[in-house]
Parts: structure tokens; C-alpha cells; sequence
């Protein structure tokens, strides 16, 4: 066994059968943790290991972000007076058509550090693009492995706008597996960009593709009003009625939003054994509708938080998705007790991993699990007089109060700083793609990146594309 180190914490929430510690530690060797208990008790069964972390801090499980997009990772900051469709044609699908592997690579890097640097281990990715023959999407796979990141990735096709071969889809799903499985710690899944979005022929073959080879999915359901009132014109069914329909339901399913639901659906999503993401930023920043999150749980469905993408949110700090998820709950049920940060704080962990089908290996901290961990700092204002662990994580910490971040036992973030990166690199790094993606998708209207600095305005002119 190689060195073991211990990670200490005033609470340690372990989210497993240990848990909330008082003065706690976590001991771990070769990515794997060996021990979780009281410090002292810890302490003394590994003397030699050196100790990260003291009793003020608090130790949790690396966050899992159960929903993005790192192929909107140049993206941010446009469009907030968008409704979804609208922002989808206007914004995404041009800038969709001109992504490279490149910017894809450079992309997760810059938002796969936002990531770490807000606590998250493990990140469940729809990359969407619509550059045929750009093998795009497995240029996320490129920058999370470079980040250390554990992670799940799908390519969110659709072909209904832009017309694509299917055979060609479907080889960009295998090219993506295979590069998937030759990278550590990251699963593939297939990806339905929407149900809406792709033509009956594809729908078919991607749901035919996943049983065939045992694949699950990862797709969008339910977001927006519209998007029932067009399938129900389409199909004479909701999006949930025709994934069901098609087979998308006799596979492991993971649904980003399930907004606009009604109980039968619930029920049949139950039955499936099919997952959910709430993604509630992204739901607010476009007027999407509030998920019945403590409906579905009810029902006995996993349901994990996300971030949603970088065009949507528009950052990748978990933390605040996590706090925000509690917030709109006991706003739009006016009930306090409607999301509890307990409730919060299981659903961005363990039941984010069992969303995802990795809870045997992350999202608690118990014997024999990977050792993906966070350790929040006691010496900032957010954790100075620890009342209440739980609600002081969510109501009261951000990512500058984020000190270390392990992944599979090796430290991705140590006392707040990216351990393999230089951060502003990343960021430079990142900006002539970003201006030569807003180019050449024609996004001029909505960006400053492509005008002159010299022509800049104190009242920037209304989005437009
Ligand atoms: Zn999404």
C-alpha cells in the first residue's frame, strides 16, 4: 500500500453509514478510503500519515454535478433575455456548428477548473454540437481527463435542425465510447439532445443503439411548456409519453429538468427506475418552470443536481446550483421545510452518484469507495461559528471557502489553487477560441469579443442574433 493520508475536519459528513463527525477524519491510500471515525481513533490507527486539514473545516464527498454542457463553455454571459427555444436557435445551435475538438478540449480545462475549484469530483457532461465529422464531442473527454476530473460524458445529438446522416450520429456515439473507455474514470452515455430536437428516424436507431449495446442515456425531457405543447402536436404525446414510446425507458435513463410533469409521468419515470437532474439556475435564467422536485423524490426517483451548462447558468459553481436548489423549493412551495440543505446536500452527492448508477463508487465517504472528497475551510467568515454543518455548507460557503479537492485520492486543489494548472493560462488559453467561435457562429450581436476595444460603450446595445 502506498502512503496513506488522513483528511480532517471539526465535521466530517460522511453522507454513508458513519454520519455527520464531529472532529472527524478520512484516511485513504491508493484512491481508495481505508477508514472514516473520529480523528483521535483514526489518528491512531495510521501515526505515520500526514494529516491535511485540522477541527475548524468541514470534510464532505466531492460534489457531483449531474448536468452540463462543456460544449458551451466560450459561451457565457449572453442571452439572458432568452426564452429556451429561442435561446437555442439564436445562440447554441450557431455556435454548435463550429465547435471543435479543440475548443471543446480547452473548454472543459477552463470550466472543468470552475468545476474543482467549487467542490465538484465528478461531472456528468452532455457535449452538444452539430460540426459533422468533427468528432467535437470527444475533445471534452481530452479536458477532463487533463483536469483529473471523474466524469460521465454523452453527445447531445439532434438532427432535426441540422440535417445529419444517422449512421454518422451513431459512429460519433462509438468514436465517443471508445474514447471514453480509454480514459480513467470517465463512463459514457449515449446522448439525446432532445427528444424534440431529433427526427423519428434517429430517435429510433439511438434508442435501438443503447439496448443494443447496453448503453444508458442521457437526454433532456420536460423543460419548457412548449416543448409538451410541441410534442403533443407532433405525436399526439408528451416528450415523456414518446421516449417511452420509442424504448427509451427500458434503459437507464437520466432526465436533465422534468419541469413540466404530471403524476402519471412521475409514476412511469419510477417504474423505469429512470433518474432526474434538477437543474435549478439554468431553470430561473430561462423562465423554465420549477421542478416538483419533492414530488419525484417521493416517487422513489434519484434526483441530482446540475449546473446545467455555461449558456445556461451561466457559471459552473456547483455550490451556488446546490443553494439555489433549496431556495427555489421553500420559495415556490412557500415552505420552508419544502428542500432542506440535508435534502440539498444528498442529491449533489450520494444520490447525484446513484443518478449516474456510480453510487457503489462515489458520493459518500465509506470504506472500500473512491476517495473523491472536498474539504471546506474553517478560517473564513462562512464556517467561523459552525452552528448547523449541513445548512452552514449550503447557505453559507462559496468557492472561496473551498481548500483542498481529491479525486480518486489524488489532490486536484490544494489550499484553493489548481495543483496541475495554471489558472490564468487556462484562461488565456481560452480566449482566441472563444473569439473566433462568436466569428464565426455569427454571434457578433450578443458579444463584445468581436469589437474593438476602442469601441466599447458605457450601454451595451440589447442581445440580438
Ligand atoms: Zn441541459
Amino acid at each position: 500500500m502506498n502512503q496513506v493520508t488522513l483528511v480532517r475536519g471539526g465535521h466530517v459528513l460522511t453522507m454513508g453509514p458513519a454520519g455527520d463527525l464531529e472532529d472527524g477524519a478520512v484516511a485513504f491510500a491508493d484512491g481508495e478510503v481505508l477508514a472514516v471515525g473520529p480523528f483521535a481513533e483514526i489518528a491512531g490507527r495510521f501515526p505515520d500519515a500526514p494529516v491535511v486539514g485540522d477541527d475548524r473545516g468541514v470534510v464532505l464527498p466531492g460534489l457531483v454535478n449531474a448536468h452540463t454542457h462543456l460544449s458551451e463553455a466560450l459561451l457565457c454571459g449572453m442571452g439572458e433575455d432568452l426564452t429556451l427555444f429561442e435561446w437555442g436557435q439564436r445562440l447554441v445551435t450557431p455556435a454548435g456548428r463550429h465547435l471543435t475538438r479543440e475548443m471543446a478540449r480547452v473548454g472543459a480545462m477552463l470550466k472543468g477548473a470552475e468545476l474543482l475549484l467549487s467542490g465538484v469530483s465528478c461531472v456528468n457532461d452532455m457535449f452538444c454540437h452539430t460540426n459533422q465529422g468533427s468528432l467535437a464531442s470527444l475533445g471534452a473527454v481530452d479536458g477532463l481527463e487533463a483536469m483529473g476530473l471523474r466524469g460521465v460524458i454523452a453527445f447531445g445529438a439532434e438532427d432535426a435542425a441540422d440535417p445529419w446522416p444517422v449512421a454518422e450520429v451513431l459512429s460519433e456515439h462509438h468514436a465517443l465510447a471508445g474514447r471514453c473507455a480509454a480514459a480513467e474514470r470517465i463512463g459514457f452515455r449515449l446522448g439525446v439532445g432532445t427528444v424534440l430536437g431529433q427526427t423519428d428516424e434517429l430517435l429510433g436507431a439511438s434508442a435501438a443503439e443503447a439496448r443494443a449495446n447496453g448503453w444508458a442515456v442521457h437526454t433532456h425531457l420536460a423543460e419548457v411548456k412548449e416543448e409538451v405543447v410541441q410534442a403533443r402536436l407532433r405525436w399526439g404525446e408528451t416528450t415523456i409519453g414518446r421516449a417511452g414510446s420509442v424504448g427509451l425507458l427500458e434503459v437507464p435513463l437520466l432526465a436533465a429538468h422534468c419541469v413540466w410533469v404530471h403524476q402519471q409521468e412521475i409514476a412511469a419515470l419510477a417504474r423505469a427506475g429512470a433518474a432526474v437532474v434538477h437543474n435549478p439556475v439554468a431553470n430561473m435564467i430561462l423562465a423554465s418552470g420549477v421542478c416538483p422536485v419533492p414530488a419525484l423524490r417521493q416517487a422513489g426517483i434519484p434526483v441530482g443536481i446540475g449546473t446545467d451548462g455555461p449558456a445556461s447558468n451561466d457559471s459552473q459553481n456547483m455550490l451556488e446550483a446546490v443553494k439555489v436548489a433549496a431556495l427555489l423549493q421553500k420559495l415556490a412551495r412557500l415552505d420552508p421545510r419544502a428542500l432542506t440543505a440535508g435534502d440539498v446536500l444528498a442529491m449533489a452527492t450520494l444520490e447525484g452518484a446513484r443518478a449516474l448508477g456510480l453510487d457503489a463508487l462515489i458520493g459518500s465517504l465509506e470504506p472500500g469507495k473512491r476517495a473523491d472528497l472536498v474539504r471546506l475551510r474553517g478560517d473564513r467568515p462562512g464556517l467561523a461559528n459552525v452552528h448547523d454543518p449541513r445548512q452552514q455548507v449550503v447557505y453559507c460557503c462559496s468557492p472561496a471557502d473551498v481548500a483542498d479537492v481529491w479525486v480518486d485520492g489524488v489532490r486536484r486543489v490544494a489550499d484553493g489553487r489548481l495543483v496541475d494548472h495554471d489558472l490564468a493560462a487556462l484562461v488565456e488559453a481560452s480566449r482566441p477560441l472563444a473569439a473566433e467561435l462568436i466569428t464565426r457562429a455569427g454571434l457578433d450581436g450578443f458579444s463584445r469579443l468581436a469589437r474593438p476595444r476602442a469601441s466599447s460603450r458605457a450601454n451595451p446595445e440589447p442581445a440580438g442574433g
